[in-house]
Formats: C-alpha cells, sequence, structure tokens
C-alpha cells in the first residue's frame, strides 16, 4: 500500500488527502494549525471566469474542468457547504466600466458560458439593493459559491472518516517526512520545501452580517479598484478583497478596512446599516505566472500540490482528482502538463 505524506492541511492537502484515503492509500496529513492559513480567510467565489485574465488560457481550462467538478464534489461531502449556484452579478458604474463588461460579455460568449449583458433597469431589478448609480450588469450564470470555513470542516470529517491521519506538527524538511510519496501543499509557506518561488499575496476581506435580503454576488470596480460583495443564505456578506505584496504580513489595516467599505457602499449602500463582524488577512500563494505548481519536483519522492494564488478553493475538487491519480498510476495526467513545477 502506497503511504502518503501530506504537508499541509488547507483546502489543498485535505481534498488530496481524501482522494487518496478514498483510493486505498494509507495517508498522514502534517500541519500544526489545520485551517490556519488562507482556506478560512477566503470568500469562497467560484468564478473561472470573473478571476480570469486574458493570457492565462492554460488555467482557466483547469478552472473550468473544476467548476464543473463542484457539484459533485459539494454533493459528495454530504453536509451543507454552502454550495450555491446563483450566478454572480458584474456591474459597472461608469463608461469605463460598461466598455470592460462588454469586452468580459464577448469573453463568456467566446468560452460558451452562460452570462447576459443588462441595462441599468435590468441590473438593479435583479438586485434591488443596488445603488441608482449603476449604470449597467453582466449576469454570470456560471459563476458558483461556497463557504470555504464549512468546506474546511467537511473535508477534515471527510479525510479523517476515509481513514487519514492527522499529524500535529511542522514541518521544515520532507525528507523528514516517513512515506513513499511526500506532497507540498503547505500554501504560502511551501517555497523553502520545494525552492521554488511562492510568494505571499496578502489579501483582506471583512464578515459583515444584516439581514440576508442580499440575493446575488456583485462584482464592480470602484475608481479602479476590485470590490465585491458575496451573501451567504444566513445573512454573513463578505466584502473583498485587497491585494499587497507585504511578505509575510498578517497584520489587519484600518485604511484597508476603510477602502473595501467605501468602494462596497458605493455599489451596495444598504451594506453601511450592516454589523461588521470581521477583518481578516490571508496570504494567496502566488507563483511567477500565477498558474500553481501541480506535479512532480526534482526529488523523485515530492509532488508539488501549491501555489493556487487567487482560486484555491475553486480548483481543490480538480487538484485533488489530478494529484491523487498521478500518484496511483504513476503515470502524470495531460491535463497537468502546463503546471509542471519545473516549468520555469
Ligand atoms: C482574501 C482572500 C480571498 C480569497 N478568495 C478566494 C475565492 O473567493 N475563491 C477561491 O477559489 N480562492 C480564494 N482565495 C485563494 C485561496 O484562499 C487559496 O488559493 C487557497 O486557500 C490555498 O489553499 P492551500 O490549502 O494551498 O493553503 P492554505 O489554506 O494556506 O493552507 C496551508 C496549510 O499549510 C500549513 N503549513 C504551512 N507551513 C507548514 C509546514 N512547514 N509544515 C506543516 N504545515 C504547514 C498551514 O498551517 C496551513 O494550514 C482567497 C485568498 C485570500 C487571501
Amino acid at each position: 500500500m502506497t503511504h502518503v505524506g501530506i504537508v499541509g492541511a488547507g483546502t489543498i492537502g485535505l481534498t488530496i488527502a481524501w482522494r487518496c484515503a478514498q483510493r486505498g492509500m494509507s495517508v498522514d496529513v502534517h500541519d500544526p494549525a489545520p485551517g490556519s492559513g488562507a482556506s478560512t480567510v477566503a470568500a469562497g467565489m467560484l468564478a473561472p471566469v470573473g478571476e480570469a485574465h486574458y493570457g492565462e488560457r492554460d488555467l482557466l481550462e483547469l478552472s473550468l474542468t473544476s467548476c464543473a467538478l463542484w457539484p459533485r464534489f459539494a454533493a459528495e461531502l454530504g453536509v451543507d457547504i454552502g454550495y450555491r449556484e446563483n450566478g454572480s452579478l458584474l456591474v459597472a458604474l461608469d463608461a469605463g466600466d460598461r466598455a470592460e463588461l462588454d469586452r468580459r460579455h464577448d469573453f463568456h460568449r467566446e468560452l460558451g458560458l452562460p452570462a447576459t449583458r443588462l441595462t441599468a433597469g435590468e441590473t438593479r431589478r435583479r438586485e434591488p439593493l443596488l445603488s441608482p448609480r449603476i449604470s449597467g450588469g453582466l449576469h454570470a450564470g456560471g459563476d458558483h459559491q461556497v463557504d470555504p470555513r464549512r468546506l474546511h470542516t467537511a473535508l477534515l470529517d471527510a479525510a479523517v472518516t476515509a481513514g487519514a491521519r492527522l499529524v500535529r506538527r511542522h514541518v521544515a524538511d520532507p525528507s523528514t517526512v516517513d512515506a513513499d510519496v511526500v506532497v507540498i501543499a503547505a500554501g504560502s509557506h511551501s517555497g523553502p520545501m520545494l525552492s521554488a518561488a511562492i510568494r505571499p499575496v496578502q489579501g483582506q476581506v471583512l464578515r459583515l452580517r444584516g439581514p440576508a435580503d442580499l440575493g446575488t454576488v456583485v462584482r464592480a470596480t470602484v475608481n479602479g479598484n476590485p470590490v465585491y460583495a458575496l451573501p451567504r443564505a444566513d445573512g454573513e456578506v463578505v466584502i473583498g478583497a485587497t491585494s499587497a505584496e507585504r511578505g509575510f504580513d498578517l497584520t489587519p489595516r484600518a485604511g484597508d478596512a476603510y477602502e473595501l467599505l467605501r468602494d462596497a457602499i458605493a455599489v451596495i449602500p444598504e451594506l453601511a446599516e450592516y454589523e461588521l463582524r470581521e477583518h481578516t488577512v490571508g496570504l494567496r500563494p502566488g507563483t511567477l505566472d500565477n498558474a500553481p505548481l501541480l506535479g512532480r519536483t526534482g526529488d523523485p519522492r515530492v509532488i508539488a500540490a501549491t501555489g493556487h494564488y487567487r482560486n484555491g478553493i475553486l480548483l481543490a475538487p480538480v487538484t485533488g482528482e489530478l494529484i491523487s491519480e498521478l500518484i496511483a498510476t504513476g503515470r502524470t495526467p495531460e491535463a497537468l502538463e502546463p503546471f509542471d513545477p519545473r516549468r520555469f
């Protein structure tokens, strides 16, 4: 029986642990503080196109594959993880924003994804809490959402139920892990263990609570700053997210909270009345080309599963599927080839 040691019990490490244990492998997950990384800070948007940038074609393909796996993945976990398929609303304030929505609409159609361009009136009919300043919108029907904290708890339960063991220890060097195969899934802390350039990209989010009358995920750009409001069924609204390169700094900054609230309230004025519950900071694991490192490394015993940057929640199902297949068969699935950790 193959013995797998996984370093990191975030969304990625636990998904791989679950899938490997289901395939009959013996699995240890090493982490001194499971859930202390980006996975429990993330908003939980599953937005393959909303997060896609021109020129990131391979990443878009992987994201679309993962998005398609999400319904079965969520159902298989068997508990409520807040998975919802209610799309997202991209809204425009000025003429420049409307031109950007037109470009996004073309991109959605090119990919054959459901997207509807809306007038100002149609946009506000879909989401009555939007500001009267909104001048147009785009409904992206292929975007979904999940609650990453519920997801993390469910994955830990599923992995342990399938037979994986949690070992509460910090791993400084993969050579100290007693296993046939070692998977590095330590998020923004993976770099030194892989001799790879993983950079922490700080993101701050706010969690508000209100009367649960905001119906859909709203994304906008206000004076050049992207902002989103992601409502959950229980009345929580996540406002995000900042993006800054400040090393491993996890300080929540007043100025960042101010800017997020200012921009979110410009789009949805009612949010000013909501209770401010939380201000959290996480580190996205970024790579040189913004795509993950997935697969074999220079060390024949070590596999990388990290660098998921802005999309680790979205990419969890496909990462678990493909990395467990690589370990089970010894062959790199074709879909992993563009993400070879040795590509730089
Ligand atoms: C503000 C913000 C918003 C985001 N929103 C979204 C979103 O809406 N949708 C989306 O798809 N993605 C989103 N992301 C990105 C997503 O959160 C990450 O890509 C994802 O969580 C990475 O998961 P991970 O398991 O690789 O890392 P992490 O969740 O960071 O987990 C790493 C784990 O490794 C452990 N660890 C670290 N070093 C060691 C070591 N040496 N030994 C043992 N264990 C170790 C840590 O304790 C931690 O538990 C967001 C990120 C941020 C910061």
